[in-house]
Parts: structure tokens; sequence; C-alpha cells
């Protein structure tokens, strides 16, 4: 993509969200980062609900280790992964402990260093707790970047540092949420709705899906699955119900 589009790009996402957020509930660092733990190959709001009635009892590293690994399974229970997750997250609380006095770090390396905490979650944490200019990159973003042609590569690291190299600094700060939720809600991994995207223009994926091929309303698909005088029917209720 040329940089101008890239640029172009950008300035699109931004004008349509220009204060984008995480969709991960948290209210201090260490609340993100353990949410950020859980939501590996789980749903944002998924892990929402379970912290919405973990952090009430208990939301620092001294008062999840005091729950105990068996107690914190029943609250992340409906969570994937959970069994591995509450080790990793009981094990995160003592770390920050001995070697953080309980506050997350403001370091990469040492973020790192703890268990359940790869290079995605650490900038996520980075960019989101510490507002570094940092690019976390998820399926959905591995996803846009190789379709648009932003930043094609093979890899989710190797598409991280291209786009921090060609990502325009005065988006660079922002640049992981607006592409996240382009990818959660309109640029999809079955069908992208390319239809309605603002930026389908400078978009190189060949396969663009046309209008027509936006799936049915729950509506269209109810009658479609009914015989004619019952569609009839249901149509007529459907309308005066209005
Ligand atoms: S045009 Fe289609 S493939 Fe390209 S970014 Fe938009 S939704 Fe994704």
């Amino acid at each position: 993509m040329k940089p101008a589009d890239r640029t172009e790009l950008y300035r699109r996402l931004a004008l349509a969200n220009p204060n984008p957020r995480t969709e991960l509930a948290y209210a201090s660092p260490f609340e993100l980062l353990v949410a950020v733990v859980l939501s590996a190959q789980a749903t944002d709001v998924s892990v929402n609900k379970a912290t919405a009635k973990l952090y009430p009892v208990a939301n620092t590293p001294a008062a999840i280790l005091a729950l105990g690994e068996e107690t914190l399974r029943g609250y992340i229970k409906t969570i994937g992964l959970y069994q591995t997750k509450a080790k990793n997250v009981i094990a995160l609380c003592r770390l920050l402990i001995e070697r953080h006095r309980g506050d997350v770090p403001h370091d990469r390396a040492a973020l790192e260093a703890l268990p359940g905490v790869g290079s995605k979650t650490a900038s996520v944490v980075l960019n989101v707790a510490f507002g570094e200019p940092v690019i976390a990159v998820d399926t959905h973003i591995f996803r846009i970047a190789n379709r648009t042609g932003l930043a094609p590569a093979k890899t989710a690291d190797k598409v991280a540092a291209k786009l921090e190299k060609v990502t325009p600094v005065e988006y660079l700060l922002n640049a992981h949420h607006w592409l996240i939720l382009h990818g959660r809600y309109v640029c999809k991994a079955r069908v992208p709705e390319c239809w309605r995207c603002a930026i389908a223009d400078l978009c190189r994926y060949r396969a663009k899906t046309p209008a027509a091929a936006a799936p049915e309303s729950a509506l269209n698909q109810e009658l479609r699955g009914k015989p004619l005088a019952r569609r009839r029917s249901f149509a007529s209720k459907a309308k005066a119900n209005r």
C-alpha cells in the first residue's frame, strides 16, 4: 500500500472513532493485565462477565493470591482454558509481589517474564495502560494487515514490526484499537462487510464482498424457511408488530 493510502486509511478510521477504547473492562493496570491474560482465545464479553464478579472481591495481586487457585478457578470457569489461566494468574500475582512490589511494571522484558504474558499481552498493557505507541497484533489485526495490504507478512510478530514501521506516527497510539475494532465489526473473518467498509477503495483485497452477499436478516431467514402461506402470515404479523 502506498504511504498516502496508509495515511488516508488511518485518517478515516480515526474520523469514525476519534477515541477508541479497549472493550475489556478494567480500572487499574493490574485489572487490565489480568483481563488481557484471561482474554487469550476468549471473547472480551466472556472476560468482562467473569471479572465483573471477581474484581469487586479481589483486584490486587495480594487479594487474588489470598483467594487461592481453586477459588479463582470458580470465578473464571466460563472462560476457555480457565485452569491454565488460573494457574498463570496466581503465579503472576506472586511474581508481581516478589519483584515489583505488587505493581505492574512499565517494561516489556519484565512484563514478558510474567507467567501467561507473551509479547502480544505485553504490547496491549504497554499501549493501553501506559500509553506506549506499540501495536499488539491479534487475529483481527493480522487479517486486516494482510487483506488490505497495509502490512502483509506471514507471522504476527512480522506484521507487528511492519505496522509499527509504516503507521504514521500520529496514528501509532490508537492504531491497535482502530484495527481491532474494524476487524471485529466490519472486516470479519468469514464474510468481510466490504459493502459498508469506509476503507474499501484503499483496500487491496480482491474478493471483496458485494452488498448482495450481505447475510440475510433474521426475519428473512425465518421467512425463507417457511411454506409460502405461513411466510405471508408471518410477514404480516411482523409488519403489524412494527
Ligand atoms: S474492503 Fe473488505 S476486505 Fe478490505 S478492509 Fe474493508 S471489509 Fe476488509
